[in-house]
């Protein structure tokens, strides 16, 4: 099944090219007491929410999916986990000095670089815009794979792994190049895009051999397919998970293959993945104001 979350945080069932209001499914959640278990709550009730959205699809009313807007189909991740440099065309192009500001990396995988975290906050949806920081600095686009978790899982095996995923989404990783760890260049409020909506894994046959393509204004900037990642998704998940507890609703960017390039105010990014969707969104036509506050080193 694929389902997104649009306009005031309505539920919605994508059928072709139209959307089923089926917010009323979300009634099968727990009420929630404070202190509030971590990871998202839809997602970790995900089966039977979805359950009972089937049983509403009949008198569920029928909107063009142009006409919504969409927002991050998991609101609330626990961790927004991201992969280095994890595509080997993409470590050959990343030695160029405006993108590796001073990091040696010959033959590393991300063994060597372990993982990092991005803020929570950066998260928006494909029918929301991207406003950029640092107008001085190169702001890129990295598309990628997400994967996201399912059900908790702590010091999983490759083997058992793909049993712990939910599902899959189109992700832009947006970021500020600079010599700043990435999880501050990478943080800035709207620098993590999901969307168009999440695809539960029955319809995905093999997530290791999807294309994936991106467009900066119609321009092809970024085409390859996950069978060219050197850590596969059963691997990050191992490896994730060797450090800390995967929750559900967590989400595991897996890495951008070659193409990461600049995009500026006005633009307009185009990204698409096999099975899972396309979106276009914009980039806003003016920088976040407290864009000047950083400083390059
Ligand atoms: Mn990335």
């Amino acid at each position: 099944m694929k389902y997104c979350r649009f306009n005031e945080d309505r539920l919605g069932l994508i059928q072709g090219d139209e959307i089923l209001d089926i917010t009323a499914a979300l009634d099968v959640l727990p009420p929630q007491q404070w202190p509030y278990p971590q990871g998202d709550l839809l997602i970790t009730h995900l089966d039977k929410v979805l359950d009972r959205a089937l049983t509403l699809t009949a008198t569920a009313i029928r909107l063009p999916l142009q006409q919504v807007r969409l927002k991050s189909p998991v609101a609330n991740p626990s961790k927004i986990i991201n992969a280095p440099i994890n595509y080997r065309a993409h470590t050959e192009e990343a030695k160029d000095p405006a993108i590796a500001h001073g990091r040696d990396l010959d033959n590393k995988t991300p063994a060597d670089w372990g993982l990092f975290l991005k803020a929570n906050s950066s998260l928006i949806g494909c029918g929301e815009e991207i406003v950029l920081r640092c107008p001085e600095r190169r702001n890129d686009h990295e598309l990628e794979l997400v994967v996201v978790i399912g059900k908790p899982c702590n010091q999983v095996g490759r083997a058992d792994a793909m049993r712990y995923v939910a599902g899959y989404m189109i992700g832009l990783d947006m970021t500020v190049r600079g010599p700043e760890l990435p999880s501050f260049r990478k943080s800035a409020d709207t620098y993590t895009v999901c969307g168009p909506w999440l695809t539960t894994t029955d319809e995905v046959e093999d997530p290791g051999k999807l294309d994936l393509f991106l467009q900066v204004n119609g321009e092809t900037r970024q085409s390859a397919n996950t069978r060219s990642l050197v850590f596969g998704i059963a691997q990050l998940i191992e490896y994730a998970s060797s450090m800390y507890t995967l929750l559900p609703g967590d989400l595991i960017f897996t890495g951008t293959p070659a193409g990461v390039g600049p995009v500026r105010p006005g633009d307009a990014i185009t990204a698409s993945i096999q099975q899972l969707g396309q979106f276009t969104l914009s980039v806003s036509r003016q920088y976040s104001l407290a864009a000047t506050s950083i400083q390059s080193a």
